[in-house]
């Protein structure tokens, strides 16, 4: 009996352990690793700071829905990997033996890396549900004296869709509070344009973005480099095409929330083992999800290494989104069993992306197919239904995790709209 470990338990760790175990039976064991005793639905944070959301609604407890599914749960943090002794060395000083070890640790967020970034610093996140909970208290402080907002990402960001759609939630809560003419609103982003996403724009998302940015009245500054950041004030450098210097902007703020770069997290990149991470401590990867030097280790979520999808002025990385993630698990279980079954692995992702981006009363959704260029089809569409949707696929994706369900949903929608955008001719 062979033991499959799954580092991490988000996005990627959870449905990653449900398909797996669903692969393998009761024929080898699937244990999970996680140092968060619940699930978080990431997507949904940036609701959690207006209170559109609690942040109890977005967590679901992992040891009972493990046990139902013949997973062991391991709820400690993991401090590091060693895959010359094919062992997970966990914060009590114990160690966790595999066979086959699925790292999924999803990001380091990189605040240190600007002065006066992040939670610790002076702007807001809602990259983990504990950062939108501490954004909902900044958020009343500002209500009671409102004044101007920077919503962006930074230079090296590889993460953008959260931060129209954070910019896009606050702008529609203010307008229903009807304060939205208190409230000056710049975007600030790394981005060589508006709608560019970290994927060179899909479809006509530079149009669709820039236009409901004019729409709201949103000024933003693109091609900016975030120097540092004081209390009440960001310190932006806007490069050229070239990326040489252009204009310096000091811009006030009563209320920041810049998404950050990631980083592989520590337990992963510190004294990594030699072939197992990049530079920035994302897991290399072969088309297989598999480390190319360590044939027992895969790897699936924002943690992998991908390249940029082209060269920008300032570092734009490329995002791993949902349907990325959902397409990198159900290859890795089926490369899993091949080596299980002493064949060589031969699934890889569909690496496609189809992203839901809410503006909190509408939204622009967008296809591509592949993400990265050339693509064979390009489709973006905005409209109140993509808020609905968005809404719809936080209860679908909650529902999933919270009774087991193991089912590729991305893929289905992804070949439904790819038949609607056909018949419509593009
Ligand atoms: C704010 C935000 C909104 C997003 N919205 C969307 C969206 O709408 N649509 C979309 O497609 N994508 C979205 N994404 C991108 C992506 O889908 C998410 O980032 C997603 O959460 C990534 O999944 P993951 O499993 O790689 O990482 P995570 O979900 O972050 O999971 C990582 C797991 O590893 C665990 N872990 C970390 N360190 C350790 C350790 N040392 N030991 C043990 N366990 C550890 C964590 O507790 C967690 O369980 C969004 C991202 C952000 C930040």
């Amino acid at each position: 009996m062979a033991r499959i470990v799954v580092l991490g338990a988000g996005i990627g760790g959870v449905p990653m352990a449900y398909e797996m175990k669903e692969t393998v039976g009761k024929k080898h064991e699937v244990i999970v690793i996680s140092d968060s005793p619940t699930f978080h639905f990431v997507p949904s944070n940036p609701w959690v700071p207006p209170k559109w959301r609690k942040p109890e609604d977005l967590k679901i407890e992992l040891a009972p829905v493990m046990k139902k599914k013949g997973i062991e749960f391991i709820q400690k943090a993991a401090v590091k990997i060693e895959p010359n002794n094919n062992q997970v060395l966990l914060a009590d000083g114990s160690a966790v033996e595999y066979d086959f070890l699925i790292i999924a640790t999803g990001p380091r967020l990189a605040f240190d890396e600007i002065p006066g970034l992040g939670p610790d610093g002076f702007t807001s996140s809602v990259c983990h549900v504990d950062h939108a909970a501490v954004a909902a208290q900044d958020w009343d402080k500002f209500m009671e004296n409102p004044g101007p907002i920077i919503i962006g990402a930074v230079q090296g960001a590889s993460c953008y869709g959260p931060a129209y759609e954070y910019l896009m939630i606050l702008e529609t809560e203010l307008r229903n509070r009807k304060i939205r003419d208190k409230v000056p609103m710049t975007f600030v982003t790394a981005e060589p344009y508006i709608g560019h996403l970290g994927l060179g724009g899909v479809g006509d998302t530079k149009g669709l973005l820039e236009s409901a940015l004019r729409d709201k009245s949103i000024k933003w500054v693109t091609n900016a480099k975030v120097d540092k950041i004081e209390e009440g004030m960001m310190f932006v450098t806007e490069v050229d095409d070239e990326g040489v210097d252009k204009k310096k902007h000091e811009l006030p703020f009563k209320h920041s929330m810049m998404l950050p770069a990631f980083t592989g997290i520590d337990a992963v990149r510190n004294e990594a083992a030699e072939g197992l991470v990049n530079p920035r401590g994302f897991v290399l990867i072969d088309e297989h999800q598999r480390n190319p030097t360590f044939k027992n280790i895969y790897s699936v979520g924002v943690c992998v290494a991908l390249p940029p999808v082209e060269k920008t002025p300032l570092p734009v990385g490329t995002p791993k989104t949902g349907y990325m993630i959902e397409s990198m698990v159900t290859a890795t279980a089926h490369n899993i069993a091949e080596q299980l079954a002493g064949k060589e692995p031969t699934h890889h992702a569909s690496l496609n992306a189809l992203c839901l981006a809410d503006f909190g009363d509408s939204g622009v959704a967008f296809m591509a197919v592949p993400q990265i260029p050339p693509r064979n089809v390009t489709w973006s569409a905005h409209g109140k239904w993509v808020h609905l949707a968005k809404i719809g696929f936080e209860k679908y994706f909650m529902r999933k995790i919270r009774k087991g369900i193991s089912e590729p949903f991305y893929e289905r929608m992804t070949l439904k709209l790819m038949g609607i955008v056909r018949i419509k001719g593009h």
